[in-house]
């Protein structure tokens, strides 16, 4: 099949699939407690795609050219048997990268079974070093011991190199960036750094908040000098850098100061079987119920990839954002 390519040229590679829109954290620049709390209503079980559903979409996008699947959410590994759906995943033709993204709570325990079932890699989360700010910042008083703990495991589980995601927010965690760059030099694992993002309308996001990614590069630069290194394929969202000692290397995305809409070749999926061609965007289209009514999802998938014209990153100050953008929690990151 020919690859279909949008009106910027850009062919569908990637696909994320959120498998649950609930989370055991209440991350401050994600699922803040005062919109996520007690009341708030999730998508209810029987709205989310079933493991056959989402596998049946896997070999969708699969034909259409995507390699790459990364499971997100929410936390996925809330969502039960996920061990189950990874391995129907990693047995669909021409899918050779799949990966999950999580917060670790749950991952120490779940890391052998996953890695049995076919996952490639693991990203996981972690925004400081020291309890009294990732306990902030999570909101939920979660531990860093358990999350490096859970990093460890999944690397002797074959689930490594890890990467480890920090979110970067000014007058919450800057100081996080030397002390996770220092604690994971050397240690095989790739932290990556990322700017604060305005996803979703409830984080209460200021451009003041976002620490470029430039002056994270110069803190740790400053204490390991670090290198330039190229790209690991086209697209890769992070810029590589490594530690001109020899003792790995780091990423930067630098989604607000330098986007890369231009090689964006990512598809979302929503745990509804929402399609979505932007982590901005505010609307998608149901292949849930292209599916659930018999129709022809593959000619659905086309049409909306044709017709993507999203550059969200490269024009967020020329214009004011339209109606209610989707959750990061809901859409997956
Ligand atoms: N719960 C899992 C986790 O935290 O890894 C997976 C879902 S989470 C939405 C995926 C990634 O998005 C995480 O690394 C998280 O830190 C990042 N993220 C969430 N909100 C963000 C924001 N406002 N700006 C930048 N990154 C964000
Ligand atoms: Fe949950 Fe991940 Fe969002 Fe934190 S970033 S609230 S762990 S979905
Ligand atoms: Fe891709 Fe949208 Fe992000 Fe641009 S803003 S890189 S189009 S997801």
């Amino acid at each position: 099949m020919a690859p279909v390519t949008d009106t910027l040229q850009r062919p569908m590679r990637d696909l994320r699939i959120s498998v649950t829109d609930r989370c055991n954290f209440r991350c401050t620049y994600c699922m803040p407690k005062e919109v996520f709390g007690p009341g708030y209503r999730f998508v209810p079980r029987d709205q989310l795609l079933s493991f056959e559903e989402i596998v049946s979409l896997v070999r969708v996008f699969a034909e259409r050219g995507v390699s790459k699947v990364r499971l997100t959410g929410g936390e996925p590994l809330l969502r039960k048997d996920v061990e189950k759906l990874v391995g129907m995943i990693s047995a669909v033709g021409g899918i050779e990268d799949l990966t999950l993204t999580t917060n670790g709570s749950l991952l120490a325990r779940r890391a052998a079974a996953l890695a049995a079932a076919g996952l490639n890699r693991v990203t996981v989360s972690l925004d400081a070093l020291d309890d009294t700010t990732f306990k902030a910042m999570n909101d939920v008083g979660f531990p860093v011991a358990a999350v490096l703990e859970a990093i460890d495991t999944a690397a002797e589980a074959g689930l490594g190199p890890v990467k480890v995601n920090c979110v970067v927010k000014r007058g919450a965690n800057e100081h996080a960036v030397a002390d996770l760059a220092t604690h994971f030099r050397g240690s095989g694992h790739i932290v990556r750094f990322i700017e604060y993002m305005d996803v979703g309308s409830t984080n209460g996001w200021r451009l003041d908040e976002v620490v470029p990614a430039a002056e994270i590069i110069d803190a740790i630069d400053a204490i390991h000098p670090l290198e330039p290194l190229p790209a690991n394929y086209p697209g890769e969202v992070a810029s590589r850098f490594r530690y001109r000692d020899g003792q790995g290397e780091i990423g930067v995305i630098a989604s607000v100061t330098k986007p890369f809409c231009g090689s964006c070749t990512r598809a979302r999926v929503s745990a509804e079987g929402v399609l979505y061609t932007c982590l901005f965007a505010s609307t998608g289209t149901s292949l849930r119920d292209v599916i659930r009514a018999g129709g022809d999802v593959g000619g659905a998938v086309d049409a909306v990839w044709k017709r993507r014209d999203d550059r969200y990153s490269e024009i967020r100050s020329s214009h004011t954002r339209s109606p209610v953008p989707v959750e990061m929690s809901y859409i997956g990151g």
